[in-house]
């Protein structure tokens, strides 16, 4: 039985499921024939195959999106934006079969994929209506009989390398900034998920975006980056993905000076004041911790709750977390899905052990409940310190590390002790110590008694070594745009 015919058999419209790259309107092959098998991670089976694209092609579809600019670029931006509300559209018409593929990709539970496809598809909607306002300035003169003033420009074609745990979200929050913004795209979705990236090019098909203006190349990962940070009409490159991923490519641009954007790792911590209902918080910071099984850059990953109110917060954790489902993504009622591969299990592991090994409490996290290989049942652990693993790093898996502090100041230095600086989360209601940690936290984003804070009107983005740059808001199609300076003499 060809693999790709169950998938597909799963869709409403079979033709959203895809395995060619996506180059220059057409549905391409690999010249090499080197292909990659994608799995479902929740059953291990395979699901479909990818090409890889040789070093041509790849460079063909940059030929491609540079032979489209010049006709984008020159678009109306309501003509653009017409065709971009019409992508949202689609994205909301096949709401069902993109969550379908996303789930089977990556794992994540129904609901939160359709979740996920309305969150992209709000980013496009969003830069639709944003394009329209790329206003340049008028500048009074300093010079005699002379008029300044700014424009702005699209910046050339972008590539746009994004990682597998928002498989579709990550690719239209740059790709719609960009497409408002005037400039064609090469997205390089990664290996994992590909099946959401290829349905997305399906749909800017149908939407109206032109051959070129949309491209999605598929190959190894580090082959396929290199060629497109060494590509000199790529002016634009904006990375979703790991800080040491994100540090190679910056040093890659460095060659051609493209403008780099870089949405890196989080090691977010969760701050409980003493003033919080231990119970309330809990909830709130289960509801951080397990997203996406916890493979989230804005995972609550150091729970910090105050002395006074640490073991009643603990009990109140342990419990809602054990009300937790663990299972496969396409079953009703599951909370939690599977890890994206065993390594990320294996991985999970090692950090809960060196946790315990250096005098961490395991409270729960009977691994060998786990309904299968790719999966890691919802841990906790307490009196987590700084030098453990589950402190340093972004453990992308659903382990939750409680450490006890004493007043604002010590919890603002434990906070702050990790190289990132993503997101926070603050609960507590004193005003005086909301504003002390608001101002305190070295973080792009700082979350008040509130689990939910993106969204298109939004600047999402992190200082340190968690990126450069900001995406959704007011700000966000700025990646995507060249200013330039105007003096009109002699007047
Ligand atoms: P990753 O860095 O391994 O991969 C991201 C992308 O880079 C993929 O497309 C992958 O194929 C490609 N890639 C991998 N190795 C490469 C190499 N050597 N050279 C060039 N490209 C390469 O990250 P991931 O595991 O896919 O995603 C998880 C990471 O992404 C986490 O660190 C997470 O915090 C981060 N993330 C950040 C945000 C954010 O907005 N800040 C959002 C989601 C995920």
């Amino acid at each position: 039985m060809k693999l790709s015919n169950t998938l597909a058999a799963r869709l409403e419209d079979p033709r959203l499921f895809r395995e060619h790259a996506y180059v220059n309107g057409k549905w391409t092959h690999g010249d090499g024939g080197r292909e990659e098998t994608v799995f479902d991670p929740a059953t291990g089976e395979a699901i479909g195959y990818i090409p890889w694209l040789e070093a041509h092609q790849i460079r063909e579809a940059v030929d491609a999106a540079d032979a489209a600019f010049a006709h984008w670029r020159a678009l109306r931006a309501d003509e653009r934006a017409e065709r971009l509300l019409a992508w949202h559209d689609l994205l909301q018409a096949n709401r069902e079969d993109l969550a379908t593929i996303m789930t089977l990709e990556q794992g994540k539970p129904l609901p939160d994929a359709r979740g996920e496809v309305e969150y992209g598809a709000s980013f496009v909607r969003w830069f639709a209506e944003e394009g329209k306002r790329t206003f340049g300035e008028t500048i009074p003169s300093h010079i005699p009989n002379a008029a300044l003033g700014t424009l702005k420009e699209p910046v050339g074609i972008a590539a746009l390398i994004t990682p597998w745990n928002f498989p579709l979200a990550m690719i239209t929050r740059k790709a719609a900034a960009a497409l408002a913004a005037g400039c064609p795209v090469i997205v390089k979705p990664a290996g994992e998920t590909p099946f959401s990236a290829l349905a997305l090019a399906e749909l800017a098909e149908r939407a109206g975006i032109p051959a070129g203006v949309f491209n999605v190349v598929l190959g190894e990962p580090a082959e396929v980056s290199k060629i497109l940070c060494a590509e000199e009409r790529i002016k634009a490159l904006s990375f979703t993905g790991s800080t040491r991923v994100g540090r190679l490519l910056l040093e890659q641009s460095a060659q051609t000076v493209k403008r780099v954007s870089l949405e890196l790792g989080g090691n977010a911590p969760f701050i409980v004041g003493p003033d919080m209902d231990p119970k309330e918080a809990a909830f709130a910071a289960v509801a951080a911790k397990f997203q996406t099984a916890g493979q989230d850059c804005l995972a609550a990953n150091r729970i910090l709750v105050h002395e006074s109110i640490h073991d009643e917060f603990v009990e109140y954790f342990a419990e809602r977390m054990a009300a937790l489902t663990v299972g496969n993504g396409m079953e009703s009622e599951v909370d939690l899905g599977p890890l994206i591969h065993r390594q990320a299990v294996d991985k999970a592991a090692a950090i809960v052990d060196d946790a315990i090994s250096r005098g961490a409490t395991l409270v729960a996290g009977d691994q060998t409940r786990a309904p299968g290989d790719n999966f890691f049942m919802p841990t906790l652990l307490t009196g987590v310190t700084p030098e453990m693993k589950v402190w340093r790093e972004e453990n992308f898996a659903p382990v939750a590390g409680v450490t006890a502090y004493r007043d604002d100041d010590e919890v603002i230095a434990m906070a702050n002790d990790t190289e990132y600086g993503l997101a926070a989360y603050v609960y507590t209601h004193d005003i005086r110590r909301i504003w002390k940690l608001l101002r305190a936290l070295e973080y792009g984003m700082v979350s008040v008694n509130s689990v939910k804070m993106t969204g298109p009107p939004v600047p999402f983005g992190g200082v340190k070594q968690s990126g450069l740059g900001r995406e959704g808001g007011i700000t966000g199609i700025d990646e995507y745009l060249e200013t330039k300076y105007y003096c009109l003499g002699a007047l």
